[in-house]
């Protein structure tokens, strides 16, 4: 194998990291892909493209390259913290930069420890993204661990370098010495790949994440919708075939045309969504809560009989009487009618049973609306 040389090696690393800051300012503000993170890995991207210019002068280090790098640090940190959707508050992390700088600054005279603690700083704030990541995915995602691994790199190849740097290493292990050597730009090659691996997979869970909302969700409501309702059905009826207990109902909004009458198409926007928000409250998490289409929607309820499932239609139908819906100074008080039927192990498909709790709908509303009528008890067979 030819003798890898720092130079070349630095070379490529500056043009992905180039690179890398182009793609990501298309990506945030071309495509408009989380454009506050996207700006801050490509600040990140770009300032070690000038902390790392392969023909620097020895002399910039101290006073250009080791700054930077910890600014870089901080800002990759920043860019995890807003990629995984947490809060954009960054105290802690500009504390360890500042914090950092200032101990710098301290230390400058002497390259080895102005390094040590360059790289002992980007080994806390690897750490940090480490630990945000860890935040964002609630430790459930089984990709948690691929997309820690090259925070995990970079703060290992940190604490090697610091320990190298501070004599901690057996010789040879260390990567000491004050020039850029092979090795070490080796590392920092890797690293850097590993870490624009790792941004990448953040923003794919990301977009995935958004794809299967957009997917799932209704718009205006943001409850299930149709097709997650029938997808959701489809596996509670494989369940019911094999003998578990599940029931649903369907709830028409009582004169809704009114609502949107008096209050115009707005107005009976709010309503829906104030519907969706009231009665999604009362309901448990395990419960599907979706929009079936207009001013039409469904519950189903794991493992709930129909007697069951009658309790939770009767209350939801209360809580909507209850709180009326205020729009524009307007206080405009709304009923649904609620039909209620259990899954069956003989139906076809779920969608049998929310043919019969809407049959049972329409019997509670031909029966005076606002009220709530169950399948079984009619004898309504779909
Ligand atoms: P009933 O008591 O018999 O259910 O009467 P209704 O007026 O609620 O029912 P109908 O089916 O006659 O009218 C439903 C209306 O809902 C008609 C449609 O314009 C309106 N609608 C459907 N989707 C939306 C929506 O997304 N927003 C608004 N504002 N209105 C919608
Ligand atoms: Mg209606
Ligand atoms: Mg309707």
């Amino acid at each position: 194998m030819p003798a890898l040389d720092a130079a070349t090696l630095l070379m490529v690393l500056t043009m992905v990291d180039g690179f890398a800051c182009v793609v990501w300012l298309l990506l945030g503000e071309a495509l408009r892909i989380a454009p506050r993170s996207a700006r801050r890995v490509a600040l990140y991207h770009g300032l070690l493209v000038l902390a790392w210019w392969p023909t620097l002068p020895d002399w910039t280090e101290p006073v250009l390259s080791l700054p930077l790098s910890i600014i870089c640090a901080g800002l990759l940190t920043a860019g995890v913290r807003g990629l995984m959707r947490l809060q954009h508050q960054l105290t802690d992390v500009v504390a360890v930069v500042v914090l950092g700088l200032v101990v710098l600054a301290l230390v400058n005279p002497n390259l080895n420890t102005a390094r040590a603690v360059v790289n002992l700083v980007s080994c806390i704030l690897a750490l940090m993204a480490v630990a945000d990541i860890l935040r964002g995915t609630g430790f459930r995602l089984h990709i948690t661990g691929l997309l820690v691994l090259p925070y995990l790199v970079l703060a290992g190849a940190g604490l090697w370098r610091a320990g190298g740097l501070l004599g901690w290493m057996p010789a040879g292990m260390g990567l000491q010495g004050l020039s850029v050597n092979a090795p070490l730009a080796l590392l920092r090659l890797v690293v850097n790949l590993a870490v624009t691996t790792g941004l990448v997979a953040l923003v794919l869970q990301r977009l995935i994440a958004r794809v299967r909302h957009l997917t799932r969700r209704d718009a205006l409501t943001g409850l299930l919708n149709r097709r997650a309702l029938e997808e959701q059905l489809q596996r509670l009826q494989a369940q019911v075939d094999r003998g578990r207990t599940h029931a649903l109902l369907v709830l028409d909004v009582d004169h809704f045309k009114r609502i949107n009458d008096e209050l115009g198409h707005a107005g009976g926007d709010a309503a829906l969504r104030h519907l969706a928000q009231v009665l999604g409250e009362a309901l448990r998490t395990t419960d599907n809560f979706g929009r079936i289409g207009g001013e039409e929607f469904a519950v189903l309820m794991p493992d709930t009989d129909e007697p069951g499932a009658v309790l939770v239609a009767e209350r939801l139908r209360r809580l909507l009487q209850e709180r009326p819906l205020t729009w524009e100074d307007k206080i405009w008080p709304m009923s649904a009618s609620v039909g209620v039927a259990a899954m069956r192990a003989k139906d076809l498909h779920g969608r049998d049973a929310m043919a019969r709790a809407d049959a049972a709908m329409y019997a509670a509303k031909a029966a005076g609306r606002n009220r709530v009528h169950c399948a079984a008890a009619l004898g309504v067979a779909a």
